[in-house]
């Protein structure tokens, strides 16, 4: 397949198994699925929603995207070049076109450093700019883009609220004009007040830039109104996943059923009606596949 008609990013059996609590003699005692054959693709400006309970393996499927781990089995596919086993070296320049923001973008900015030099370094490191004066120029450019004053570029970390520093991790990440951002529970942090201004921030330079987003969320509130397609993940497995009608419309698989009906209705009235459907986090059985029910709708079957 050429590079032009593959999908942006294609995972294939994806899967990361942790090997914990090591014995006296360094054997591994316990192992953990956390990824378990995960597939899916992306498309050029699309947005997947990744949801499911926490532990059941979001952060991990993202962290092997970004290859900051490294997969127990299955490949990455991004703009067709299989990435899954790249050195360092070689992985230089696919990371300006695949770019990440974390829940808490905080942990990863320095606290000693002005923040116009902490969004501008990664211009500087890709060699994009060639004085100090283009640097803020840039940033500048950058702070307006993600609706910040570009005169708060002299501050410091902790001079900013939340929602800022969520702009200030954004503005980072769309620096080096990225293909694909995977953003990692970018608003669990957040007020309610603020997720709704971020997740506009994200549609809006979606408009504007045309990245494709991996959008890792727990809940599926914002996922709603942000994400094209939605898949699902139950302890290391996707479980359903289509696009973000089919599967509010017609949730197939029980563990859907009970994340919507946990997710607040913004209508008084129908929020008043709402029901949770318990569920049970049981891991689904191995022999399970996933199929299709709908055109694009994919659910795991019962066995
Ligand atoms: P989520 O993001 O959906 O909350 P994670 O991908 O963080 O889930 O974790 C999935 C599972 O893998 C959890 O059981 C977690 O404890 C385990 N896990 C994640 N990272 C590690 C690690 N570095 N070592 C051991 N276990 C890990
Ligand atoms: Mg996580």
């Amino acid at each position: 397949m050429s590079a032009a008609a593959a999908p942006l990013l294609r995972v294939e059996g994806l899967t990361k198994h942790f090997h914990t609590t090591k014995n006296l003699f360094g054997k591994p005692t316990h192992t953990v699925r956390a990824v378990e054959g995960v597939s899916f693709e992306i498309g050029h400006s699309e947005t997947l929603g990744l949801v499911g309970e926490s532990g059941s393996g979001k952060s991990t499927t993202g962290r092997l995207i970004l290859r900051l781990e490294e997969p127990t089995a299955g490949q990455v596919f991004f703009e067709g070049q299989d990435i899954s086993r790249l050195r360092p070296h070689a992985l230089a320049p696919i990371r300006r076109r695949l770019q990440v923001v974390f829940q808490d973008p905080f942990s990863s900015l320095n606290p000693r450093l002005r923040i116009g030099e902490s969004v501008g370094e990664p211009l500087r490191t890709h060699g994009l700019i060639s004085s100090a004066g283009e640097r803020r120029e840039k940033v500048a450019a950058l702070f307006r883009q993600v609706g910040l004053d570009p005169r708060f570029m002299d501050r410091f970390p902790h001079q900013f609220s939340g929602g800022q520093r969520q702009r200030i991790g954004i503005a980072r990440a769309i620096a080096l004009g990225p293909k694909l951002i995977v953003a990692d529970e970018p608003i669990t942090a957040l007020d309610v007040s603020i997720q709704a201004q971020i997740v506009n921030l994200f549609l809006d330079l979606q408009e504007e830039m045309g990245m494709a987003y991996l959008f890792i969320a727990h809940d599926l509130g914002m996922v709603r109104h942000l994400c094209h397609r939605v898949a699902v993940m139950l302890r290391g497995r996707i479980v359903e996943m289509g696009s973000t009608e089919q599967v509010f419309a017609n949730p197939r698989h029980p563990y859907t059923r009970a994340l919507i009906s946990a997710a607040p209705i913004p209508d008084p009235e129908r929020e008043a009606a709402r029901r949770r459907i318990p569920y049970d986090l049981v891991p689904p059985p191995p022999g399970a596949v996933l199929q299709e029910v709908e055109p694009g709708h994919w659910a795991l079957s019962a066995a």
